[in-house]
């Protein structure tokens, strides 16, 4: 399943990807740029416009809430998703799917005490960030789980 966001759903389109979806989001994306975006790449709509459905868009999900979290919810009921199946392994920044990358690789590119810590990395191709499980990551789980979704 592949979603696109409207741009007032910057923290949901966020927030799917460190569940592992894959959600394009971006400020042209409203309206027809928006159903545009849905057709082209079979994608369905998260919305908070009421209006969307006059411009007669491909599939979509009216969002109730304007709370990040019960907009979550939503769509995780919605579509089902299993969110800690997935989870970190998609850059939440750009929406590529990450690589692993061994250790050794990635000396030179994080703080000395995250390479003494760590032992899992991942990267992405695209905005060549670095990943690794951290308090964070941490944290988006218990975020998670207070959402009802379960552990892993
Ligand atoms: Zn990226």
């Amino acid at each position: 399943m592949k979603f696109v966001a409207d741009r007032m759903l910057g923290k949901l389109a966020r927030w799917l990807r460190v569940i592992g979806q894959d959600v394009t989001y971006g400020p042209h994306l409203s309206g027809y740029g928006l159903i545009r975006e849905a057709r082209r790449e079979g994608r369905l709509i998260l919305t908070r416009d009421r209006s969307l459905a006059r411009k007669k868009p491909p599939d979509y999900l009216l969002i109730q809430s304007d709370q990040f979290r019960e907009q979550l919810k939503q769509v995780v009921q919605a579509c089902r998703l299993e969110p800690f199946k997935e989870a970190f392994t998609r850059c939440v920044e750009c929406n590529t799917v990450l690589q692993p990358v061994p250790k050794e690789a990635v000396r030179e590119r994080v703080p000395p005490y995250v390479f003494s810590n760590q032992e899992r990395f991942s990267f992405c191709l695209r905005c060549r960030r670095i990943y690794w499980p951290a308090t964070h990551q941490q944290k988006m789980v218990e975020q998670l789980k207070a959402l009802g979704f379960g552990g892993r």
